[in-house]
């Protein structure tokens, strides 16, 4: 029987993967974005649109929400017209934008007071794994829901991971975006200051990237992005500051102290005041570029 899937959230991420909601599985979907342009995009994929989150909902057997932060989720789910409006019991939601675990179990309440399900979902890796379907997926939430949205899952993501209970997926993810940041920064600096001192940049590179100093993003993203001049996203500097702020967040509410994350945290706000809050995360290096008076770029 074919499954009717609702998506709220058509940006960066949402949009490649509601695309292969349609291209993979036997679904019906229909979508919502408070950009028009957005739905459009999706309707000439084959979706069909709503006027609100409410009327995906009143439509959906699992709606799916791919939102900026906290207060778009509530807005969006919690919110006038929002998805709970329209939810039926016996619906699932799965929220899989990155935001506060504390957020996750509000909604989780809301949601399951209404007689329905939620799993918190949220993703790692990029916009490229979105478009080809490769995501990590950390999810939170009861086994049994893990295990009926497993099908829709496996359309967007190849790594599916039960993390724990509801916010588990959440506090995994917000875990690695603070430790991916903190990499990123540190790359920033390191690469700026052997430039500075009159090495040349694919050197650093050949012999960092060969020793306990290696880490993904000296493979990945630096060399395809700020390397090169391109500042385009990728993932957004206003996304990885937001996520460095959810850990910090977490930190304070848990006492635990994180005081490299924190200073990460103010580069990532530095580069934002430099105009570089839509540029990909990478481009951090700018502000230590600017201080130094000299540009890191590959030939
Ligand atoms: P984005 O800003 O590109 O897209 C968000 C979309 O939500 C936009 O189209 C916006 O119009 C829409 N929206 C906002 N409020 C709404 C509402 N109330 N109702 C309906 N639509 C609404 O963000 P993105 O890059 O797609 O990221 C989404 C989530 O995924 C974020 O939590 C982000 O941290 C996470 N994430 C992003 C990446 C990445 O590489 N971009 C990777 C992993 C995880």
């Amino acid at each position: 029987m074919t499954q009717k899937i609702g998506f709220v959230g058509l940006g960066a991420m949402g949009r490649p993967m509601s695309k292969n909601i349609i291209g993979k599985g036997n679904y019906e979907l229909i979508v919502y974005d408070v950009v028009d342009r957005a739905v459009e995009e999706l309707v000439a994929h084959g979706a069909k649109a709503a006027a609100s989150a409410a009327e995906v909902a009143e439509n959906s057997d699992v709606i799916i929400t791919m939102l900026p932060n906290s207060p778009d989720v509530e807005a969006a789910v919690l919110g006038p017209g929002g998805v709970l409006e329209g939810m039926r019991p016996g619906s699932t939601l799965i929220d899989m934008s990155t935001i506060d675990p504390a957020t996750t179990r509000k909604v989780a309440a809301a949601v399951q007071a209404k007689g329905c399900s939620m799993l918190d979902a949220p993703v790692g890796r990029s916009t490229a794994n979105a478009e080809d379907g490769t995501l990590l997926i950390m999810a939170g939430g009861e086994e049994d829901v893990f295990e009926a949205c497993k099908p829709i899952l496996s359309c967007m993501g190849s790594d599916l991971v039960h993390c724990g209970p509801i916010g588990s997926g959440e506090i995994v993810k917000i875990v690695n975006n603070m430790l991916t940041g903190i990499i990123v920064t540190a790359n920033a600096e390191a690469l700026t200051l052997g430039v500075k001192a009159g090495v040349k940049l694919e050197t650093l590179l050949q012999v960092l990237r060969s020793t306990a100093a290696n880490n993904g993003h000296l493979h990945a993203t630096y060399p395809v992005k700020a390397l090169k001049g391109d500042f385009s996203p990728g993932f957004a500097v206003r996304l990885a500051y937001k996520d460095m702020n959810l850990a910090l967040s977490l930190g304070g509410q848990l006492s635990v102290p994180l005081s490299v994350a924190a200073s990460s945290t103010q580069l990532f706000n530095m580069a934002r005041g430099l105009g570089h809050d839509n540029h990909d995360y990478t481009s951090v290096i700018s502000v230590v570029e600017e201080c130094a008076g000299v540009k890191v770029r590959i030939d």
